[in-house]
């Protein structure tokens, strides 16, 4: 018998989710194409996202199994090596009498935790190992412009990296695959296309609520950079409707991310000269220990006011032809530490039913099936996750003070 021909796989996004599934195809012997629309994020002129060279995120056990699960030597531990364990989030308030306080709640009774990785690092080792595949082949600077998934055709506009502002260098290929993955982000052009293929139910949505991100640096007073909050701990200065968050980086600094509603932006926009002010009434011992007023403002000025989107959509397949995963088939808000590592599973799963099903749309109506309703109770509970970050974790250190002052 003729051995079967060498299926190809073409992955459009080279983001966390493209870059896991890029490996688990080309594990399997499959021919690889990876599509991206930015540049190699390893260059250190690359911007990544649409903002800022990475984020920081909390990774968990779900993400760490994919990667797991992807079976390459050495793959997880290097990841590992470059991330910090959080136990636990410390929850910061005042005193009485108005002095920064701390409460720190562990994770888990057994010690279990989750760690703080950088995006762009954890991007970046994937497309490592992607590199040392023989049969994995990358095309950055190449954003998908049309599919037909009858036909199996997929069409990208390609802009020389040199020249990557100018139209006039703008072509177009045509790529033939087999199989086509789509993990080109929340606003996924892959799925835009096969919504015209299949009878897809889609629900975008915004919450009122903005993200913006800040930096608290290392102490340096000493030779070496010290942190300067607990590292071990994801920080939460809960604001009952917003918050302050700081995730700790492995150069000692922390990322920080401001989540307030859009009116409040708004208000701080006309007056920054507040902005010291509401940080000090509302987040203890954030300004000025951990971040300068001027520093403040500064970095409050010139970093974006991001939206937070939420999307839910079913089917994720078409055929045997293509499905999506990660963000492009359930952007969620980041409350819950999990649209990475949702995304992560995705492909975990779906490679799970494609060696179960010898027909590959069998095995993709199988992940339709199984993905759905869990995508879309880990997305709600990432909704529900806003109220107990930003004000149910509070509640114990008011019980606890109310306590003491009884006594
Ligand atoms: P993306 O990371 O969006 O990557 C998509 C890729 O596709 C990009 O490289 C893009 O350039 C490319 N692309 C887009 N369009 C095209 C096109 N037409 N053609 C070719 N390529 C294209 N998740 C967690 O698990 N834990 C956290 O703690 C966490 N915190 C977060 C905090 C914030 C503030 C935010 C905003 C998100 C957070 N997330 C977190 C979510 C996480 O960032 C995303 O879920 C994750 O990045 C999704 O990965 P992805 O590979 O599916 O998509």
């Amino acid at each position: 018998m003729a051995p079967s021909p060498t299926q190809k796989t073409i992955v459009v996004g080279a983001g966390p989710v493209g870059c896991l599934a890029a490996l688990y195809a080309a594990t399997r012997g499959e021919d690889v194409e990876i599509y991206e629309l930015r540049g190699d994020l390893r260059d250190p002129s690359v911007t990544p996202l649409n903002f800022t060279k990475s984020i920081n995120l909390a990774l968990s056990e779900r993400g760490i199994n994919a990667m797991r699960h992807a079976n390459r030597p050495g793959l997880l531990d290097s990841i590992l090596r470059d991330t910090i364990p959080m136990h636990g989030r410390m929850i910061h308030s005042a005193s009485s009498s108005g002095q920064p306080t701390e409460e720190s709640q562990a994770y888990d009774a057994h010690g279990r935790f989750i760690r703080a990785a950088d995006r762009g690092a954890l991007n970046a080792r994937l497309l490592d190992e992607l590199e040392t595949m023989p049969n994995v082949k990358f095309f950055f600077h190449h954003k998908l412009a049309g599919a037909d998934f009858k036909r199996k055709r997929a069409w990208f506009e390609h802009k020389s990296a040199s020249n990557a502002e100018t139209r006039e260098t703008m072509r177009e290929i045509e790529v033939k695959f087999d199989f086509l993955v789509g993990a080109d982000g929340a606003h996924s052009s892959v799925r835009y296309h096969l919504m015209k293929y299949t009878r897809m139910d889609y629900k975008q949505s915004y919450i009122d609520t903005l993200w913006c991100e800040f930096h608290i640096p290392p102490l340096t007073t000493f030779t070496d950079p010290e942190f300067r909050l607990s590292p071990h701990h994801l920080h939460i200065w809960p604001g009952n409707t917003f918050m302050f968050i700081a995730i700790p980086s492995t150069d000692k600094s922390f990322t920080c991310t401001l989540f307030l509603q859009s009116s409040k932006f708004a208000e701080l926009d006309e007056k920054p000269e507040t902005i010291e002010e509401f940080f000090r009434a509302n987040f203890p011992g954030v300004t000025p220990n951990l971040i300068t007023p001027a520093d403040l403002i500064s970095q409050y000025k010139s970093n974006p006011h991001l939206p937070l989107i939420s999307i839910t959509c079913t089917p994720y397949h078409y055929t045997d032809a293509a499905v999506i995963l990660g963000d492009a088939a359930h952007a969620m808000v980041p409350f819950y530490g999990q649209g990475m590592n949702a995304g992560l599973e995705d492909v975990r799963v779906l490679y799970s039913h494609l060696d179960a099903h010898k027909d590959r749309a069998v095995a993709l109506e199988a992940y339709t099936t199984e993905r759905t309703p869990d995508a879309a109770a880990i997305s709600a509970m990432a909704q529900a996750n806003y109220k107990e970050m930003s004000a149910d974790v509070k509640s114990t250190v008011y019980l606890a003070r109310k306590r003491v002052e009884e006594w």
